[in-house]
């Protein structure tokens, strides 16, 4: 069922988005060579402790994971890109790591996720990240009242394409409000014109994320991470948005650094 929010909601939903985007660009700017997935974890759980916040994973147990998840972060390195399951793993020099963070604040969810290079980065990696962030934004700057779903699907899909990539169409956006994962499903790749109607007050997450070399998963023995099927490495991008009659609004859009 698609809910629609009220202004008066989106405007609760802002503390949430706000909580989840200065956590991940705390966590972001801890991410460097040396740094333990673990400390990552511990120290976004510190946050969500302090600001009095609720995980959207800790507990999460969904059709698709070997639930309950049991960490607040999904760290995602290299080959990895969805679901990466914090381990004791030490960031290495050139890692491409992936941070995806779903929090609730006052009972509202936001969902976030950035990819970043550790240390120094291939050319390619940065292509990819790059590519993500375009895609989000292609996707976002559809998401305007009288479009439909299909067409923030086809912005984001186009750019991948174009730059010669499969998209895998098993994982995307979604519904976004009380819980983390609602309807509609917003696929990384569709035909524009088709689908759910946008209109104000839909909150969804938009999220392109894209492999180096396939389209295809392959799910690890944690029965989480998920890994590009042929080893190449993966990027992920991904805002919470309002529609608006006036556009499209980020909500877990970073804020300048007071
Ligand atoms: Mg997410
Ligand atoms: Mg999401």
């Amino acid at each position: 069922m698609i809910e629609l929010r009220t202004p008066a909601e989106i405007i609760e939903m802002q503390a949430a988005g706000a909580f989840v985007a200065d956590t991940l660009a705390a966590l972001k700017a801890r991410a460097a060579v040396g740094m333990n997935l673990l400390e990552l974890d511990a120290y976004a759980h510190t946050l969500i402790r302090q600001r009095g916040a609720e995980s959207c994973y800790l507990d999460y147990a969904p059709s698709f994971g070997s639930g309950p998840f049991g960490y607040v972060l999904c760290t995602s390195v290299n080959d990895a890109v969805l679901h990466g399951k914090p381990h004791d793993y030490t960031l290495a020099d050139g890692d491409l790591l992936t941070l995806d963070f779903a929090a609730s604040v006052d009972g509202w969810v936001a969902d976030s996720a950035v990819s970043v290079v550790v240390g120094t980065a291939r050319a390619e990696d940065l292509a990819l990240i790059q590519l993500t962030e375009d895609a989000l934004a292609a996707g976002i700057a559809a998401a305007v009242v009288g479009n439909k779903i299909g067409d923030i699907s086809h912005a984001i899909g186009s750019l991948a394409e174009a730059a010669g990539l499969r998209v895998n169409l098993d994982f995307g956006g979604h519904g976004v409000g009380r819980t983390m994962h609602g309807d509609p499903h917003v696929a990384n790749n569709g035909r524009p014109g088709r689908g759910y109607p946008l209109r104000p007050g839909l909150v969804i997450a938009i999220e392109p994320w894209f492999l180096q070399g396939t389209d295809k998963l392959k799910t690890d023995r944690d029965g989480w991470t998920l890994r590009s099927a042929d080893g190449s490495r993966g990027a992920h991008s991904e805002h919470t948005i309002a529609i608006t009659e006036t556009g499209p609004l980020v909500l877990t859009r970073p804020r300048p650094a007071a």
